[in-house]
């Protein structure tokens, strides 16, 4: 039999899409998206528009029962998510920690889901195993750690730091435990980190049966970073009183304003206690590239662990987090097991490289694609400019804000900027009732920038005050967008105060 006759008599079936019309929709499909990502800036951030409009439009028709046209449910998609979507890629899009995603990054899920690979043994991957290899050793490469370094492409920060978390109490804790459990071996096991780590904490002590009074939230000195004098002391006592201290978290850029913790001296402290030193770096450790702050970065290459999100600051498309172990015999020690219905183990030049046995999943996709073509396309003097320059236009949001009378500045760290609305008349004289009354204002015109498309901020409390917080990491950000912010910013907020002061 000839192959082109065996190629044409694929068996008809509701699923597959004939290479003509496969072309054509697909080309009609990259071509929208490369006039929408041309034309991000004409956009409206969001159109704010209700789950209850959105329910509408999507209507509620049941399941379909005989298949749609390919070509129709493609254009019906797209229109509804490029005409109702929040986009992270607009340059006024500054939110929570959400990148713009790399052009690539979106050939690179398609291309990923052509091959479909199963990125969770190395017999079902060949080449994506080896990449995704390639891919970890680079971002230990980038963030300018020890090559030792190996670990896993997860689905993000909370799943980098669940894998860690999980590999971290099998190094310290009882042996036994593994078998036996918590309750059995008596576990008292505590960890240490400061009051603004990321809520993953308190998850992952309740997911894994520690309980969150298992934590022990260090408070913060003056500048925000864990205090160490306390951190020191509070193990020493819960040493005394019988627990069994395991692990400490230093942050390398909290979610809040940015902060990164003094790694090396947490180093220290977990060097003397014989403690798993974990660094939550999920936004901030790509910065550690950038030659002017080594020094705030220093004894990250201490740590026994760290999490990062290339879905964040090296702009991947989401998903894509990454837990590194300095060493990764500690992974394949809390997650390996050998089923006699698997057959993963052994290749011809010996032992094979099985990302499931490196952490939570079984069957992995190929995530780690998107992020090695971005690391390649961009290359490291790319992601240093960008990087760079979103820290700049933080700093300049900043300064704007402290300049203008009708704004505070209150934080800037990386690249993330607090500032509040501060109006200049109609203020209650009280100071308490002030603050209470900035604090409502500025909530009041966060909801409404959030709604009007104009800008998205999100909002940060430092010290009591209600901020509107600003995290760049967004190549298409640029200067004019941060000067323009700051007008609409004092626009909605005069409207807001006149709202609220004539109410009353
Ligand atoms: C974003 C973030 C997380 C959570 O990461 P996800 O990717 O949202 O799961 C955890 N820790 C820090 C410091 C973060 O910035």
């Amino acid at each position: 039999m000839k192959n082109s006759s065996a190629v044409n008599k694929r068996k008809a079936t509701p699923i597959e899409i004939e290479k003509e019309a496969f072309r054509k929709i697909g080309y009609q499909l990259i071509d929208t998206i490369a006039n929408f990502m041309d034309s991000i800036t004409e956009y409206p951030v969001t159109k704010g528009e209700s789950p209850l409009q959105l329910q509408v439009l999507l209507g509620n028709s049941g399941m379909p029962e005989n298949g749609l046209s390919a070509d129709e449910i493609i254009s019906r998609s797209t229109d509804l998510l490029l005409n109702h979507s929040l986009f992270n890629g607009h340059p006024k899009f500054m939110g929570y920690i959400t990148s713009s995603p790399a052009p690539i990054g979106i050939l690179a899920d398609m291309l990923s889901a052509s091959v479909n690979q199963n990125v969770g043994a190395q017999l079902l991957s060949p080449m994506a195993t080896e990449i995704e290899k390639q891919t970890i050793g680079w971002l230990a490469e980038f963030i300018g750690v020890s090559p030792r370094y190996g670990g896993i492409l997860v689905s993000g920060g909370n799943m980098a730091n669940f894998t860690a978390f999980l590999a971290a109490r099998t190094a310290k804790a009882s042996p036994e435990l593994k078998d036996d459990g918590l309750t059995k071996t008596n576990s008292n096991l505590m960890v240490y980190c400061s009051k603004s780590t990321h809520t993953w904490v308190e998850k992952a002590a309740i997911l894994f049966g520690h309980g969150s009074k298992s934590v022990r939230w260090i408070p913060t000195d003056s500048e925000n970073k864990m205090d160490n004098e306390v951190l020191s002391k509070t193990i020493k006592e819960d040493l005394k009183l019988g627990y069994q201290p395991f692990m400490v978290i230093g942050t390398a850029g909290d979610v809040s304003t940015g902060v990164v913790d003094n790694l090396k001296k947490i180093a220290s402290i977990c060097k003397q206690n014989n403690l798993w030193f974990h660094i939550d770096g999920a936004y901030g450790a790509p910065a550690a590239i950038l030659p002017e702050l080594k020094n705030l970065f220093d004894g990250l290459g201490d740590a026994d662990s760290i999490a990062l999100d290339p879905h964040k600051w090296l702009y991947a498309p989401l998903e894509a987090g990454c837990t590194l172990v300095k060493n990764p015999q500690h992974l394949i020690n809390t997650y390996s097991s050998h089923p006699e219905y698997y057959n993963f183990s052994k290749n011809e030049e010996g032992k094979s490289l099985n990302f499931y046995e490196y952490g939570l999943q079984n069957s992995r996709g190929f995530r780690g694609l998107k992020v090695w073509m971005a690391l390649q396309q961009i290359g490291s003097n790319g992601y240093k400019k960008m990087i760079a320059e979103d820290i700049e236009l933080s700093k300049l949001l900043f300064d704007l804000a402290d300049e203008h009378l009708e704004l505070e500045a209150i934080t800037q760290n990386l690249s993330i900027t607090t500032f509040r609305y501060i109006p200049s008349q109609n203020l209650p004289e009280n100071i308490e009732k002030k603050e209470i009354y900035l604090n409502t204002l500025n909530e009041a015109l966060l909801d409404t920038l959030q709604q009007d498309g104009k800008v998205f901020l999100s909002n940060a409390v430092v010290q009591g005050k209600y901020c509107l917080r600003s995290c760049i990491v967004n190549f298409r950000t640029s200067e004019q967008d941060i000067k323009e912010i700051i007008e609409i910013v004092i626009n909605e907020g005069t409207i807001i105060h006149q709202k609220l002061t004539t109410n009353k």
